[in-house]
């Protein structure tokens, strides 16, 4: 790859984006992790150390601002050198993270390939950072990549009309549209270092060769476009990503990239499929938390409590009209603050898109405002 190496002073040492785009992993549902085993106990590798999950398979984290307090990074034996699955945001707090970790336990290895499972900022932050240092080539999916380069070419200042459209069209006050609009448009580019112009295309059901290992791509979506998930059968581990996490809900929420559409349906069929397609008994390596067994108790669980919620917040709708606000209390197991307002009604929205494409409510505008009203 051509260019200079990166340096230091590339990477910004706070945050232009300090909230949405640390969190937008962490959803408000509550969730159940009865049943899980967790083999190597509920703490990480820490510094520069990585933590051997199976042979070839090495965990290591990389730590972040915010409530997650990290992510995972995945390190897979690829012939010779190592593959590296998510990265972390582009802050140096971040990239001080992967510096001890290229001192100490990767001190001497060599990078062959940047693996993104999705395109959020905490997974592909330092993509193109690592690419250059390693001068290694990004694998993602089409539908991330595309997505991501979207977000990268929205250089809007101010908060776009349509946003605040859709706040309006939820709910919200005068006073929080106003709060909203001060504090600005966060730009998805504030958290991403410049990626290169190409990159490695991965497909659903593709196997990626890495010698003595090889891993399947099985993608889900809901979370966000085309996430990757990376299955080796032989070894029995499914590196996740934020499609499977065991401690947190991943959000699943309503874009203004795509107002109508029905992520939560996507959501639930991705975990049909994982269902179907992923054996009960592989370790599951995820973005947030710890590795660990029951991967079908969780996909189990999480399809439960979305549906739990559905039936609770079309129960509700059957009594009385409501708002994207007004379903909250039906949601979430916490008081949602101005400062959560956004992240949650755009997984409001989701639940009540889901119930409108299954006939059980419908939508009517009044004054600009939606309102969902039982269906019959
Ligand atoms: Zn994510």
């Amino acid at each position: 790859m051509a260019g200079r190496v990166p340096q230091d002073d590339d990477i910004p040492v706070t945050s232009r984006s300090p909230d949405a785009s640390l969190t937008q992993d962490d959803s408000f549902l509550a969730t159940s992790r009865a049943g899980l085993v967790y083999p190597w106990g509920d703490a990480g590798p820490v510094g520069g150390q990585t933590i051997a999950i199976a042979p070839g398979i090495r965990w290591a984290r990389v730590p972040m601002p915010g409530s997650l307090g990290h992510v995972n990074t995945w390190l897979l034996d690829d012939h010779n050198d190592f593959a590296i699955v998510d990265t972390g945001l582009c802050l140096r707090l971040c990239s001080d993270g992967w510096k001890a970790l290229m001192a100490e336990d990767l001190a001497g290895q060599q990078a062959s390939r940047i693996i993104c499972t999705h395109l959020h900022p905490d997974h592909i932050g330092l993509a193109g950072w690592l690419a250059k240092k390693y001068d290694a080539k990004i694998w993602m999916t089409r539908g991330e990549m595309l997505t991501a380069r979207m977000l990268l070419g929205d250089m809007a200042e101010a908060v776009p009309d349509e946003v605040i459209m859709q706040w309006r069209s939820a709910g919200w006050s005068t006073e929080q549209v106003d709060q909203a609009k001060k504090a600005g448009w966060r730009r998805f580019q504030a958290s991403v270092y410049p990626l290169p112009r190409g990159y490695v295309r991965m497909v659903d059901g593709d196997v990626l060769d890495m010698g003595q290992h090889q891993w399947r791509v099985v993608t889900g979506s809901g979370h966000s476009p085309e996430h990757a998930c990376l299955w080796n059968e032989k070894q029995g581990v499914l590196v996740s990503g934020d499609q499977v996490l065991p401690r947190i809900s991943s959000n699943v929420s309503v874009s203004v990239q795509e107002p109508d559409a029905d992520p939560l349906g996507e959501w639930l069929d991705s975990i049909d499929k994982l269902l179907n397609v992923i054996p009960a008994d592989v370790i599951t390596c995820p973005a947030h938390g710890e590795p660990f067994k029951g991967l079908h108790v969780r996909l189990r669980a999480l399809r439960d409590e979305h549906r739990m919620r559905l039936y609770n917040l079309a129960e509700a709708i059957a009594d009385k009209p409501m708002r994207a606000v007004d379903s909250f209390s039906y949601l979430f197991n916490r008081t949602i603050t101005d400062e959560h307002l956004g992240l949650a009604t755009g997984e409001a929205l989701a639940h009540l898109k889901r119930l409108e494409v299954e006939g059980r409510v419908r939508r009517e505008m009044a004054d600009d405002v939606c309102w969902y009203h039982p269906a019959t």
